[in-house]
């Protein structure tokens, strides 16, 4: 189960769309879920404050980040919870092998994290002889579909009811045909009670830290996390080192923003504090860097440290809705991700930044007032200043700004284009050209603009 691919977004995204039914109803049921974010948004009267408010306390936890790592460190451990830090997905990967390994542990539940899908941990603890099982309903389905996510609150957004009904037959015995989704359910709350009850150890994501108190917050709409880190003898607490909040009190600015964006929902269905093990238990916290602190060194990108992960800009992006998660080959999909994605890898993840129509619908329903839109235009000028983007396209777009600087040169390219097409369409209505795959051409005009102008000026003149 791995995100690894050659292929880049728009050769991923042409793949999503040779099923025009599913690009539909996926572009539908984002946008009713973006409409639902909107109508809960608007019952606040309070929602730009609100906005505000998180934004700028995000600020000032990534302007001290250091040290409220600190305060909560040395809360948390003085609260009885073990912290460890890694500097990379695969320190935080061997931290969680071993701590299994000194408890003899093989087996393990998890909840949500979308920071161990970014360090690949269930590859990892397979290889090592750990059977992981996801608990949380639509990361099981696509656990058991032997995919990644496609988003991050709505992993299995990309599957159909009849496609887990198959899925569920074949791995968990439901019957065939079956696709009811209150039994599919059910089915799938059987299977996961009773690894909930033989399973030692449990590993949940973090949503958010509380520095002052060493407290972390985990919000679910099942209560899956609830469930396997309160019957586990081990709770082991993944965290991005920007998962931050000062104090307990700005909880209610993030509890009230989160849900609201991510689902329309007034709050998550459950929302746990944890502070310290029950007794004979332990709970351990590993806390990740993983190139996020050279994201908080690039001035123009740090801001996308604030994100809060509630999707809300993938469901209103209009590319993100059409191409499907997987066409970002990347563990965080959409605007965000494509803004995060070329800090860790820039060759790699290249084409993300391109993967947007900058219309700037990410930003405006932000709840931490990202300038999502700004940054991917961002890094397209350091992509192309690097050297990342594509050869032929960096040149055709040098042609470009030299004909469009020059107003004898842009007579001469217009008047040939109109030739080219009228006489030779085949030069550009072909499947080589990429941009034809997807469109009509349009008829040229027998003469361009200038010309039509120029002859009615002179028409009235005379
Ligand atoms: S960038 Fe903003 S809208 Fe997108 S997931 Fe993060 S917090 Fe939500």
């Amino acid at each position: 189960m791995s995100t690894a691919t050659t292929k880049d977004h728009p050769h991923l995204a042409a793949e999503f769309n040779r099923d025009e039914p599913r690009v539909n109803w996926h572009d539908e049921t984002l946008w009713w879920v973006r409409a639902k974010r909107d109508i809960a948004a608007h019952k606040l009267p309070e929602w730009e404050l609100l906005r505000e408010t998180a934004s700028q306390i995000k600020f000032n936890v990534l302007s001290n980040l250091s040290a409220y790592l600190e305060q909560f460190e040395a809360n948390a451990t003085k609260n009885g919870i073990i912290v460890h830090w890694a500097a990379d997905a695969t320190e935080h990967n061997q931290i969680v092998h071993s701590l299994l390994e000194q408890k003899g542990i093989t087996k393990m539940v998890k909840s949500k994290s979308m920071l161990t899908e970014e360090c690949h941990l269930n590859e990892y603890l397979k290889e090592q002889g750990i059977d992981v099982i996801d608990s949380d309903l639509g990361e099981r389905i696509v656990q058991l579909a032997n995919e990644p996510p496609s988003h991050i609150v709505l992993p299995c957004i990309h599957k159909k009811k009849e496609e887990i009904g198959d899925i569920f037959h074949e791995h968990l015995g439901s019957a065939k045909g079956e696709s009811d989704p209150k039994i599919l359910t059910e089915t799938a709350r059987q299977h996961l009670r009773e690894v909930f009850l033989t399973r030692r150890a449990a590993l949940t994501g973090v949503n958010f830290a509380v520095a002052d108190t060493g407290e972390f917050v985990i919000c679910t709409n099942e209560g899956n996390a609830d469930m396997g880190a309160h019957l586990a003898e081990i709770h082991i607490a993944s965290m991005g080192i920007e998962k931050l909040i000062p104090e307990r009190k700005h909880l209610g600015v993030f509890l009230r923003l989160l849900t609201r964006s991510a689902t329309g929902q007034p709050i998550t269905t459950y929302s746990s504090h944890f502070s310290k093990p029950q007794e004979d238990t332990e709970i351990h916290i590993v806390i990740v860097d993983n190139g996020r602190s050279i994201q908080l060194g690039r001035e123009d990108f740090r801001n996308s440290l604030k994100c809060i992960r509630c999707g809300a800009c993938m469901n209103t992006c209009p590319v993100y809705r059409k191409s499907g998660g997987h066409s970002y080959h990347t563990a965080v999909a959409g605007p965000i991700g494509s803004i995060l994605a070329p800090n860790l890898d820039m060759k790699k993840y290249a084409d993300l930044p391109f993967a947007s129509t900058l219309c700037g619908s990410c930003s405006n329903v932000c709840p931490v007032k990202i300038d999502i839109h700004d940054q991917l235009y961002k890094w397209r000028q350091v992509i192309v200043k690097e050297g990342y983007s594509p050869k032929a396209k960096t040149m055709a777009m040098k042609a470009m700004a030299l004909t469009l600087a020059s107003p004898t040169l842009y007579r001469m390219g217009g008047k040939t284009g109109r030739l080219v097409f009228k006489y030779a369409p085949f030069a550009v209505n072909n499947k080589l050209n990429p941009w034809y795959n997807q469109r009509e051409m349009p008829k040229a005009p027998d003469e361009s603009f200038g010309e039509w102008y120029a002859k009615r000026k002179g028409a009235k003149n005379s």
